[in-house]
């Protein structure tokens, strides 16, 4: 479900998602495709670890990543779960294909 909430994406984002939630910074951001196959790609990853262990997940090895990089954006973007999403954003038929727990690959 695609939401417009501004006030909650961090500075220099255009969104977040929060399953079942793909909250968008703008209007314009819903007709961006790549970014929505983005946002998809992280509601399976959070359905497929039950919501709750994608975000322990998430943060723990975002923590992880910061400490190898000792960079913020270079830790982010290193997290398994956006590597996979960045990897695959453009590819929009990547969630028919995509097999189970496919951001370990990106690990
Ligand atoms: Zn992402």
């Amino acid at each position: 479900m695609i939401i417009i909430v501004p006030q909650i994406i961090a500075r220099g984002f255009c969104a977040v998602t929060i399953y079942p939630f793909v909250i968008l910074k703008n209007q314009e951001s819903k007709n961006d495709v790549v970014l929505l196959n983005h946002e998809y790609i992280h509601l399976r990853q959070q359905k497929e670890l039950f919501w709750a262990f994608f975000f322990l997940w998430y943060g723990i090895e975002y923590l992880i990543r910061l400490i190898y990089y000792r960079n913020r954006y270079l830790a982010y973007r290193n997290i398994s779960f956006e590597r996979e999403a960045y990897h695959h954003e453009f590819d929009l038929n990547y969630l028919q294909n995509r097999k189970l727990f496919g951001f370990l690959r990106f690990l």
